[in-house]
């Protein structure tokens, strides 16, 4: 008797080893074949996770230095955003420079701006224009659709520091912490990587350069529209108001050189009215509008972290 029921204890251990055997294969094929399904129904999260996987793969399987897999990853990025949410817009630039077409970099600092920004994007995507929007880390978080249309233009987002504080009065230690918030709140409602940074008040020094690991992009024309900007009770009159827009607009139209790091702010009526004018007619005039990643890219130029770029971006780096 109890032989028997040792032999039935036994085919009942055996039983159920086999049956959990069973039940672990199972479990694992069906989690297996579930993912795929998961991918396609969490939609954008899981297709910006898709990216940054490319783009880590690109960078590590490139034998090109770091600056240019970013670059080319950054490329591809923006390229995939404006296929998906922005057809309109034609896909951001992988040709290369030929030589004889003009190209300028736009850049617009301080923003977004709540009734600025969005009349910007307009007046570039009705020119097929594209920008580099250097944002603040605290604007980013109180304007996040905003962000959200400038990325969906085609355009670029670099960081301009979390609230403008003046990096060369910092210790190296506050700079990262400041710079890292800011990219950390762009990045967060932007859902692209920020790869590019501008200096508040382009103020530089030793610490600066050794503490943002981020290529410094400052500029190679001011336009000044700053100092012109229309204030609330302005003492100018309406006529002296329109001659100084014209004055920007002129300069800037008998200045402006192949590669130029043009800057404005998307914060004031100025800056709008002046784009209206000078993009349009630099257009009709052949020139093409675009990124700071975009003219870096199209000219083989690296951009390096720790490195100021105040001259305009032309010179063709050889690359192997
Ligand atoms: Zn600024």
């Amino acid at each position: 008797m109890r032989k028997r029921n040792n032999k039935l204890v036994t085919i009942l251990s055996a039983l159920v080893i086999i049956l959990s055997v069973i039940f672990v294969i199972a479990h694992f094929a069906s989690s297996k074949s579930s993912k795929p399904k998961d991918n396609t129904n969490a939609g954008t999260t899981v297709t910006q996770q898709d990216k940054t996987e490319k783009e880590e793969t690109e960078n590590s399987g490139t034998k090109a230095s770091v600056t240019t897999g970013a670059t080319t990853a950054a490329t591809t990025a923006k390229t995939e955003t404006v296929t998906e949410k922005a057809a309109a817009i034609p896909p951001v630039t992988t040709e290369k420079y030929d030589g004889t077409a003009r190209y300028a970099a736009f850049t617009f600092d301080d923003g977004p701006s709540p009734t600025i920004t969005n009349e910007v994007l307009k007046v570039l995507r009705d020119n097929n224009a594209r920008a580099t929007f250097f944002i603040l880390g605290q604007n980013a978080k109180a304007y996040p659709n905003i962000v959200k249309n400038i990325v969906n233009s085609g355009c670029e987002v670099g960081s301009h520091s979390y609230s403008h504080k003046n990096y060369a009065k910092l210790t190296s230690s506050e700079i990262k912490s400041d710079l890292s918030n800011s990219v950390k709140a762009i990045e967060e409602v932007s859902g692209t990587t920020v790869r590019l940074f501008r200096l508040p008040y382009g103020s530089k020094s030793d610490t600066v350069k050794q503490s943002i690991n981020l290529p410094i992009i400052l500029w190679s024309y001011d336009t000044r529209d700053w100092a012109y900007k229309i204030k609330k009770n302005d003492k100018r009159s309406a006529s002296q108001i329109e001659a100084d827009r014209k004055a920007i607009v002129n300069k800037l139209l008998n200045s402006i050189r192949d590669g130029e790091i043009v800057l404005m702010h998307d914060m004031n009526k100025m800056t709008l009215d002046v784009c209206k004018e000078v993009i349009p007619a630099l257009v009709k005039d052949g020139w093409k509008i675009v990124s700071v990643s975009e003219l870096a890219a199209m000219r083989d130029k690296e951009l390096k972290s720790g490195t100021i770029y105040s001259m305009p971006i032309k010179d063709a780096k050889k690359t192997s």
